[in-house]
């Protein structure tokens, strides 16, 4: 040999040296569980699409969230399922509302775990948009279209009746345009300047989705949400998307789904300085749950890579149905 090739495995030759110049390391503050919640009483019913994820009631919802919280999980996203769902999805935001009596439950016991609302109508409205409808009628089919400035009241009622039942991070998830500049404005109108917008700035229509619409029951009754939702093609779109979020006052940018847009969590975390938040969504969860209940893959060590990988991209958070076993995970050593 006679030229000084460079011995990279140097610093690969212990466990204590690759992990003294390790760039990213994953801990328990990374990471939010999310949780449904549901109508009744006694309910823990597992989603058959999302093993290991259930739907729970007011009074089985303090057992799981104690886990959370003795695994040092540090927030929950919460989604609620209502018992009645109507054409503006009234129970979106009324004080008695499953999110808002979720919120009480949670913060009542649990005053320093964040829960985190999810903002939007799609778990709330009969035909399952994020938004108000216009339906008509063309060729027998029912066709709609989603109001976006008719749509915004509703959810500015929304993210105040969830911040008034204690939420500490309102999540806008509707997509619909001006969405973070009117919350914004209704939450400091209604004297809630103190908490903070995780916009889903940038939230693609994705066939990802698929088990978390079982679980929520909120698939579109007619259409799609590709109106609102962004085109999996599109990448500078996304900047633009983010931009406006920033504009509008937004506390923190997400990328949603995740996986298949690690590009666009590096592009939005090069171009921002705020907080960035992957969605690590039902069906990435699902797949590799599948494949490790077959046998087929090492289930810890693909979370890890693949949470590692969101991080590496540029992620701060990571919002994971994985959030309570990578919590275990990173509990013990291997
Ligand atoms: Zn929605």
């Amino acid at each position: 040999m006679n030229y000084p090739f460079v011995r990279h495995r140097r610093l690969r030759q212990s466990a204590a040296i690759r992990g003294m110049v390790r760039e990213t390391v994953l801990t328990v503050d990374d990471f939010i569980q999310p949780i449904f919640v549901t109508y009744g009483s006694g309910v823990k019913n597992e989603i058959p699409s999302m093993p290991g994820v259930f739907h729970f009631s007011l009074d089985t919802l303090e057992e799981e969230v104690k886990e959370i919280v003795d695994l040092g999980i540090p927030a929950v996203l919460l989604f609620g399922i209502p018992e009645t769902k109507d054409a503006v999805g009234t129970s979106a935001f009324v004080d008695n509302g499953i999110v808002q009596e979720a919120t009480r439950v949670i913060k009542k016991r649990y005053p320093d775990l964040l829960v985190v609302a999810d903002t939007c109508l799609c778990e709330f409205t009969d035909h399952g948009h994020c938004g108000m409808v216009h339906t008509y009628e063309r060729d027998g089919h029912v066709c709609g279209d989603v109001l976006n400035d008719e749509s915004l009241e509703l959810l500015v009622k929304t993210a105040v009746s969830q911040a008034k039942a204690g939420a500490d991070i309102i999540a806008p998830s509707n997509m619909m345009d001006g969405f973070v500049q009117a919350i914004r404005t209704g939450l400091d109108e209604a004297g809630f300047t103190h908490v903070p917008i995780m916009s889903y700035s940038v939230k693609y229509a994705s066939a990802f989705y698929g088990p978390f619409r079982e679980a929520a029951d909120s698939a579109p009754q007619f259409g799609d949400r590709k109106s609102y939702q962004m085109d999996p093609a599109n990448a500078r779109e996304a900047l633009r998307e983010a931009e406006s979020d920033v504009l509008e006052g937004a506390d923190m940018l997400m990328v949603k789904p995740a996986l298949a847009f690690m590009d666009v969590l590096r592009m939005l975390r090069d171009q921002f300085d705020l907080p960035l938040v992957a969605y690590n969504v039902s069906g990435e969860y699902s797949m590799v749950k599948a494949a490790a209940q077959k046998g087929w893959i090492d289930e810890r060590a693909i979370v890890t890579e693949t949470l590692l990988g969101m991080k590496r991209a540029g992620a701060d958070i990571i919002i994971t149905y994985f959030a309570k076993d990578m919590a275990r995970w990173l509990r013990e050593k291997r």
